[in-house]
């Protein structure tokens, strides 16, 4: 069929804002679209493939702006007035093949087909001399491109199409294209489990929608992810989820679907990227760690220091984002830790319709933990103080709150679904700390991998002045140098101990206590309710304590500080009360 076609319906749906009327017109074309089917709906949707193969097409506009300068005899510079003021690459050269006089007389007309075969040729386009290939076929495109044609020609190849067919109106136009409204959800559940609307068109083109019931989970194509509602309280979730769930940790990194296939491991973002070639340390846990012979795999990658065992913030991660060159080193740079937290597909069967509880067990059972693939913490709760409790320990951990999810008989993977079998609380408020802290070091636990041998965190603690007492408060690994770190056994020497000190009062036992002496000054995000340290006990809720969250040593000694002299228990209380009314003043 003639692009031309194509272009006029791309052209209608412009012109409407009604997504009904959209569905409508995307349906009749697809009808008669016979073997174009897939280029049709791979050139509606603006790609060559879908995203999970990561084959990108973004042309450079730079290079639409050379092409279209060669075409029409309109200077680049020109060109790129035009597109200044008109904002749209796409109506520009509509434009101007408009104003162009004479239509060549070798010009031939475009077909579906030969223009996303050369779209996807050029996308696949690399190495020298990529950039000039690239810009002669898309110079025969726009050679015989009609004005309109030429417009979407444009737009698909920059990666801009304007006009929004979104999955799920595509969706629906395959169901009434090639079945009835009713058919929605079967098309959905196929899209579901394989994000591929080209080929579910052709699918239900050529075997009618039953057909569909054909597509299966398999390794290597991602599953759409399963999301969380959202509830105001602990209570209120364990009401909904009637009166019993687990809470789990929620993670603060990146979503990663992880897929084993024999030795071949794909990784895949939540938006379904492939973003295997980013972590190729996670791929090597997967290939490693995981014994079944093929699974899918549903977690978190979050950023760590293996040394002491700590989780950082998440933008530690987003720098390895788009990489491409020193991956290796970048992963030894900021490693990260791949929390696992659902299966999904297992040893060649699909486990998505199994409750929760069964799945997870089979995930436990066919992995072996390491230091860079755990699974996510867990825990069954039926009481609103567990809850509590096990919140504040995540938050303290680094990360954002915690996910409850069901462990009802229904509790199935739903893929691409946001419903309450998970629902999410996170503090939905930021604290920020402004200023440091001066603690002191009454304890220090070993250190591993690099810094084996030594120290991997210092247990710190604040005065309690009315109790004359040090209370503990965080653990603290981040923000030393490889000096200071070398340091640290020599400096502390001197307050060994054998056991703890009679003044600490600590519910943690590090590996080695220190009579409280070295002072130092820390930065952290945010003091937040405590299960586990002694700073503030009972003050402010039974059981808790207060924590600083992502504490980093700020580089200061405070050798100048006496113990006693370090910020006391009552310092810390009124920086958490103001954080507090900080936050409620901003967010009434
Ligand atoms: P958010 O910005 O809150 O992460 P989202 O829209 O990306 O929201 P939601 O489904 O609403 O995603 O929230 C759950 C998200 O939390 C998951 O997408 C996942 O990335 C992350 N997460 C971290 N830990 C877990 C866990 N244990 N179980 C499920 N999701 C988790």
């Amino acid at each position: 069929m003639e692009f031309l076609e194509l272009a006029k319906v791309l052209d209608q749906i412009e012109n409407t804002t009604k997504r009904l009327e959209m569905v409508d017109i995307i349906a009749n074309f697809l009808k008669v679209a016979d073997e174009d089917i897939m280029e049709t709906v791979f050139l509606l949707q603006g790609k060559v493939a879908p995203d999970y193969e990561g084959v990108e097409l973004g042309v450079a506009e730079k290079l639409v702006v050379r092409a279209l300068a060669t075409i029409s005899g309109v200077a680049e510079g020109k060109i790129e007035g035009l597109l200044l003021k008109v904002g749209d690459l796409g109506k520009v050269g509509e434009e101007l093949l408009k104003e162009k006089k004479q239509h060549s007389l070798f010009s031939e007309n475009l077909t579906i087909k030969k223009v996303y075969n050369s779209y996807s040729k050029m996308a696949r386009e690399s190495g020298s001399g990529s950039q000039t290939r690239k810009i002669q076929i898309l110079q025969e495109l726009l050679h015989n491109s009609s004005p309109v044609e030429a417009r979407f020609v444009i737009r698909i190849a920059i990666g801009k199409m304007r006009i929004g067919v979104a999955d799920m109106t595509l969706v629906d136009a395959i169901a009434i294209a090639f079945g009835s409204k009713e058919d929605q959800d079967e098309v959905e559940r196929a899209f579901n489990i394989m994000p591929n609307l080209p080929e579910i068109a052709r699918m239900a083109y050529n075997g009618g929608i039953q057909s569909l019931a054909g597509v299966k989970v398999v390794p290597g194509v991602p599953v759409r992810s399963m999301l969380a509602e959202r509830l105001p309280s602990l209570r209120d979730i364990l009401l909904k989820m009637g009166g019993v769930c687990a809470l789990e940790y929620k993670y603060d990194g990146l979503r990663i679907q992880a897929h084993k296939d024999g030795n071949k491991v794909t990784l895949f973002s939540r938006r379904l990227e492939n973003v295997t070639s980013q972590f190729p340390d996670i791929v090597k846990e997967i290939r490693e760690k995981v014994k079944a012979e093929n699974a899918i795999l549903d977690g978190e990658a979050v950023p760590y220091n293996i040394e002491t065992e700590e989780m950082l913030p998440f933008q530690e991660i987003s720098r390895r984002r788009g990489r491409k060159f020193d991956l290796l080193e970048t992963a030894e740079k900021i490693p990260v830790v791949l929390f696992l937290f659902d299966c999904i597909y297992l040893k060649g069967e699909n486990l998505m319709n199994l409750p929760y509880p069964q799945r997870r067990l089979k995930m436990v059972n066919s992995v072996d933990e390491s230091a860079g693939l755990k699974i996510g913490k867990s825990l069954i709760v039926s009481e609103e103080d567990d809850a509590e409790r096990f919140f504040s320990l995540a938050l303290e951990a680094g990360c954002e709150g915690v996910v409850a999810k069901s462990i009802s008989d229904k509790s199935f993977y739903r893929a691409g679904a946001r419903e309450f079998v998970w629902i999410k609380y996170k503090r939905d408020y930021q604290m920020e700390m402004e200023d440091t802290v001066d603690l002191v070091v009454v304890g220090a636990f070993g250190g591993k991998g690099r810094r084996s041998g030594g120290y991997g965190a210092l247990l710190m603690a604040v005065y309690s002045k009315t109790e004359d007492k040090f209370t503990t408060i965080c653990k603290l690994g981040s923000g030393f140098t490889d000096d200071q770190l070398h340091s640290l056994p020599r400096m502390l020497q001197r307050f060994s101990l054998k056991t703890k000190d009679r003044r600490v009062d600590s519910l943690m036992t590090p590996d080695y206590w220190f009579e409280p002496g070295l002072v130092l000054e820390v930065k952290g995000s945010e003091i937040t309710l405590s299960p586990i340290h002694t700073c503030c006990r009972d003050l402010i809720k039974k059981d808790s304590g207060l924590a600083i969250r992502f504490p980093r040593f700020t580089g200061r000694w405070r050798e100048d500080k006496k113990p006693e002299e370090t910020t006391d228990e009552e310092e810390i209380l009124e920086i958490y009360h103001s954080q507090k009314k900080k936050v409620l003043a901003e967010n009434p």
